[in-house]
């Protein structure tokens, strides 16, 4: 089997940018962590404010933060925009747990946080496990102040109980997916009363008093916050070779990573280059910082505004001209679970860049099936930049199925097809990938933005 490993001759190259990948994710563990570090990253690399241009030239390099969850980047080209771009486009947003709106209670002499879960995960994997919190709360004088607890070794850590197995016969009895219910999604957070108080629930109260004093915030402005439950903790190198990464968060933030280097590392491209991470995509894409919004029609016009060409007619003829790559995770052939898979179009760690024509379920429904002729051209372009790759569906046909933002994107009227790194535990809290398909992925997301059409 012809693996990137044989490639690389020395490791060092592959193993170096698996340390700056590891480092992405210890920092962005939610969408907003994920703009923060990729707008950092793409200030260092010389990109400026979309709109601190009047107007824009071949090789400009700029960013469009959106309402702090998902951001977009281009380097103009030296053709003219109407031509075409080449996007890129992830996900940053990952399976998570939620806090309500209303989530402090006190129950039995515990203070808990009530959640709702993000996203499609197996509630089983989420309990008895060290979780961090991460988010922000916003409060009235609009000011926001962001939180993080569960990463600092001198942190403390949070987290869901589950049954001992001495009392779980009734539990044990039970199919997985009602072995731990979603409301049941309990986290423990306090157990000391609070002193001098005349407040019934003292425990709670104790909660409330430490939040006032660390963060001055008040129970009330729960109600306009966002703070999502983790796994807490770092990624880790995975396997006694250390060829592989355990971490949470990759699904999608190993093509968000990938694909924001790629658009980084490029220069003096002649079609435009871009780059687009999004949020929402495990819950459908819907909402203004999802992949649905018309946010990316907005920002494109924006662009084509200040090259001087901007017109409804040429919005559509520069989306007709596109090309993009939905950037998004597959899965790993798995030797312990064969039976889901199917040999020849799966995709196996350490083969490269995994390519699916089309996703969907039963009858490739909901797919977008990318056009043979596109598919051609994406091959020549890797195969001239030595760049390896696979081809896979994502599981056996009717065993099951996932989508991507593929088909949203098709629907601007661009060529479209999905490309990403095989994972294996998607969507567990820790995920794993291969450091090979990482760097392989990063060259072949360059090659791309650099050599199609050129
Ligand atoms: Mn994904
Ligand atoms: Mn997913």
């Amino acid at each position: 089997m012809k693996t990137v490993w044989e490639k690389h001759e020395n490791y060092n190259e592959i193993m170096n940018f698996n340390e700056q990948y590891k480092a992405y994710l210890n920092a962005a563990k939610t969408e907003r962590e994920a703009t923060d570090e990729a707008l950092a990253l793409a200030i260092e690399h010389g990109f400026k404010s979309l709109d601190s241009y009047e107007a824009l030239k071949p090789n400009d390099k700029v960013y469009y933060v959106n309402r702090n969850k998902n951001i977009c980047l281009f380097v103009i080209g030296e053709d003219s925009i109407l031509k075409g771009m080449n996007i890129l486009g992830a996900h940053i947003d990952s399976p998570r747990i939620d806090l309500k709106q209303n989530p402090l209670y006190e129950q039995d002499g515990l203070a808990l946080f009530d959640t709702h879960y993000y996203g499609g995960i197996k509630k089983y994997q989420w309990v008895a496990s060290p979780l961090a919190i991460h988010g922000v709360v916003c409060k009235k004088d609009g000011s926001i102040v962001k939180i993080s607890v569960g990463e600092d070794d001198n942190d403390p850590v949070v987290g869901i109980s589950d049954l001992l197995v001495h009392l779980a016969g009734d539990q044990m009895q039970k199919k997985a997916s009602v072995v731990i219910e979603g409301e049941d999604l309990n986290v423990l957070v306090g157990s000391i009363p609070a002193k001098n108080s005349e407040e019934k629930e003292l425990v709670k109260q104790n909660i409330l008093n430490l939040l006032k004093e660390k963060y001055d915030i008040e129970e009330d402005d729960f109600i306009s916050a966002e703070l999502e439950i983790v796994p807490a903790g770092k990624a880790r190198d995975y396997g006694l070779d250390r060829s592989m990464i355990m971490s949470y968060g990759q699904d999608d933030r190993v093509c968000a990573y990938t694909s924001l280097r790629a658009i980084l590392d490029v220069e003096n491209v002649k079609r435009t280059a871009c780059c687009i991470l999004v949020d929402k995509e495990e819950v459908g894409s819907i909402g203004n910082t999802g992949m649905h919004s018309r946010s990316f029609e907005n920002i494109v016009s924006k662009v084509l505004d200040k090259l001087g060409v901007y017109s409804p007619l040429n919005l559509n003829e520069c989306f007709r001209n596109s090309y993009m790559l939905s950037s998004d995770v597959t899965v790993a052939f798995d030797p312990n679970y064969p039976s889901v898979s199917e040999p020849k179009n799966s995709a196996y760690f350490g083969k490269g860049l995994c390519f699916a024509k089309y996703t969907g379920s039963r009858g490739k429904s909901g797919c977008n099936d990318a056009n043979a002729e596109f598919m051609a051209k994406i091959r020549k372009v890797m195969d001239d930049n030595n760049v390896y790759f696979q081809t896979s569906e994502l599981g056996r046909v009717d065993q099951g199925g996932g989508g991507t933002i593929a088909y949203i994107l098709a629907q601007l009227d661009m060529e479209v097809i999905d490309a990403g790194i095989a994972v294996q535990n998607m969507h567990a809290q820790y995920e794993v990938t291969s450091k090979a398909d990482v760097y392989e992925g990063y060259l072949g997301y360059k090659a791309f933005l650099k050599d199609m059409d050129r």
